[in-house]
């Protein structure tokens, strides 16, 4: 992804720092952190996972085979890159609810491209989203929903391949949103969240600003309710990322990343964006507040939001 603007904390965040509540008995969300953990330590694994390598492949494979049993949809297609024609899969895991609309938690599973040759494994910006995103599978699975259908998408060709720009970035979620308005799909999703580089050990999700008002809201109600608002929207930023392609489409999108990692950012796109860097911790943070916000979503709880 790429960050495009540093802006000044909102009224958003200020106005919801008191939290309201849904009222109901406050559950703490399930998340298994140590299992997420394991999980982006094996991905990891794999060594580097770039669009077109034999490790993508890999990784395609292992991530199949945690979701056996669950309703699988796919959509592979060509992309046509500054670096020639790559083999393009969005793996979605669905998960059927008793009401009508949907609710999509995604994240990218490919690794930076152009670093593919420097020993590059993508701990935080890859592997990370993976995981997290097998974890949420493992607390979805074999349960009835009372409440929205929920979709994991792990999204593929998030990374650019030479440089960053609308033409080569996000292929991907681009093809995505297509498809999904040509066969309906984007007027019944209720709420899409991206999660990205959301493992960092020093964890500060940043306030997005290109994201929709009243669902960047709610995630910061849903962080507050578990007391780990200190963990985000310190700062406000604008970046473009796989959330872009359903906002300009007119879903209601948000993304959460934390693009602010190691001092700087300088273990972003380098070498050291390394396991020693990433925490159980911050996975557990960042997914437990995605199953609250889950929750959130299910009640139609929806934050008034100040411009
Ligand atoms: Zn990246």
């Amino acid at each position: 992804m790429k960050i495009l603007t540093l802006g000044v904390l909102l009224a958003v965040c200020a106005s919801l720092a008191a939290g309201e509540t849904t009222g109901g008995q406050a559950v703490e969300p399930s998340f298994n952190p140590a299992r997420a953990m394991q999980y982006t330590r094996q991905v990891v694994g794999f060594g580097t996972r770039p669009i077109g390598s034999a490790n993508h492949k890999k990784l395609e494979s292992y991530i199949l085979a945690h979701l056996k049993g669950v309703e699988i949809a796919e959509d592979a297609f060509t992309a046509e890159t500054p670096e020639g024609k790559f083999p393009v899969r969005n793996l979605i895991a669905k998960f059927p609810g008793s009401k009508d609309g949907i609710i999509v938690i995604a994240g990218h599973y490919d690794t930076n491209y152009p670093l593919r040759n420097t020993g590059y494994v993508g701990a935080n910006d890859g592997a990370s989203s993976t995981a997290i995103l097998l974890e949420l599978a493992n607390q979805l699975r074999g349960k009835k929903r009372d409440g929205y259908s929920v979709w994991l998408v792990w999204t593929d060709a998030e990374e650019a391949v030479k440089q960053w720009s609308a033409a080569d970035s996000l292929y991907g979620t681009r093809h995505l949103a297509d498809l999904w308005q040509k066969d309906g799909t984007l007027k019944r999703i209720k709420a899409l969240i991206v999660e990205d580089m959301i493992a960092d050990a020093d964890l500060n999700i940043e306030h997005e600003m290109g994201s929709t008002p009243w669902l960047e809201a709610l995630i910061f109600q849903a962080a507050t309710e578990l007391g780990y608002q200190s963990h985000f929207f310190a700062r406000s930023i604008s970046v473009e990322d796989d959330h872009l392609p359903f906002v300009q489409k007119g879903v209601p999108s948000a993304d959460m990343i934390d693009l602010d990692y190691g001092y700087n950012d300088v273990f972003h796109h380098t070498p050291q964006d390394t396991l020693d860097k990433i925490s159980a911790k911050s996975l557990e943070i960042s997914g437990k507040v995605i199953m609250k916000v889950i929750e959130l979503l299910d009640h139609d709880v929806r934050p008034t939001v100040k411009d």
